[in-house]
């Protein structure tokens, strides 16, 4: 599989600040192991001041991304935005409290930010996934799926009644006097 992976080499650059941009798709998200987003884009925008010791990353993004509906389980994509920063220590002691500061050897000359932009990204989705509801759409919803997911429910609900293990019991109970 072909890597789409973010790297900012910064060695060459001069201290102060800088701006990249990355249009990210479908790969970015494939390389992700037990990716949150099987299909999407973004434009990821990246504010990069470069100082002797550090490295200062103010990251904002705007994007769509598939997801799979909760209610009628059909595939829509949703807009996405967001934003976080990233503080980069050239050399030093790792630190692993915050996901928000990195540390790196003094001598690399890029970082990679591939994992914590998946992250920014993923963090956006939302908790339930129902498109008509994030888009303020009912049409969004897969009608015929949903009134076959609710016949099936109705038929589980009957099911459960006939056999359910607690009146099976009291039967039994019933049946020893
Ligand atoms: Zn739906």
């Amino acid at each position: 599989m072909r890597k789409e992976q973010l790297l900012i080499a910064f060695s060459g650059l001069n201290q102060g600040e800088h701006h990249f941009n990355f249009e990210i798709g479908n790969k970015f998200f494939e390389q992700i192991e037990n990716s949150l987003i099987k299909k999407g884009n973004a434009s990821v925008d990246v504010h990069f001041i470069k100082m002797s010791a550090m490295l200062q990353l103010h990251l904002s993004f705007t994007g769509n991304a598939q997801i799979e509906c909760d209610r009628c389980l059909g595939e829509v994509f949703i807009p996405l935005s967001g934003k976080d920063e990233l503080i980069v220590k050239l050399g030093g002691e790792e630190i692993n409290d915050s996901s928000n500061i990195m540390t790196i050897g003094a001598n690399d000359a890029e970082i990679n930010i591939t994992l914590f932009v998946y992250e920014m990204i993923a963090l956006n989705l939302p908790f339930r996934k129902i498109p008509c509801e994030i888009l303020n759409d009912q049409s969004v919803c897969d009608q015929e799926m949903l009134s076959k997911l609710n016949e099936l429910r109705a038929e589980d609900q009957t099911n459960n009644n006939e056999n359910n293990p607690l009146w099976d019991g009291l039967n039994k109970l019933k049946n020893l006097n």
